[in-house]
């Protein structure tokens, strides 16, 4: 599967990381929408959020459980959590992320 993010977690393309463990991983946005902006990703091929259920979904706690300590190591004091999901969401790369915004007072936009 040609799937650039699974490229990025296992290696095949170098990244600007910023956080690893056996099942995530968390790198630099190549077009960053906020002064810091993070992709958090599972090593694991999941397509988007519309693929989760009761037997992959722990990965989002997972997930979840590291934002803090990842914020906290890139100095965010507040920051937002997204996930753009299929095409109609917005996604562009379809395998699972979120993006962890910050580094500045943002607005209160959604779209
Ligand atoms: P989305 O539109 O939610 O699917 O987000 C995909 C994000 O991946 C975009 O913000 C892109 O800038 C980012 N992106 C695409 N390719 C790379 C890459 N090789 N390294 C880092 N970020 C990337
Ligand atoms: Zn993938």
């Amino acid at each position: 599967m040609d799937c650039i993010f699974c490229k990025i977690a296992n290696g095949d393309i170098k990244t600007n990381k910023v956080y690893e463990d056996d099942k995530i991983i968390a790198f630099y946005d190549l077009e960053p929408k906020a002064p810091t902006h993070v992709l958090i990703i599972p090593k694991e091929h999941i397509c988007c959020a519309d693929e989760l259920n009761e037997s992959n979904c722990d990965i989002v706690s997972h997930i979840f459980s590291k934002i803090p300590s990842i914020a906290k190591d890139l100095s965010l004091d507040g920051y937002r959590i997204v996930n753009n999901c299929k095409e109609n969401g917005g996604q562009t790369v379809f395998h699972l992320h979120f993006h962890l915004l910050g580094g500045t007072k943002l607005s209160g936009d959604f779209a």
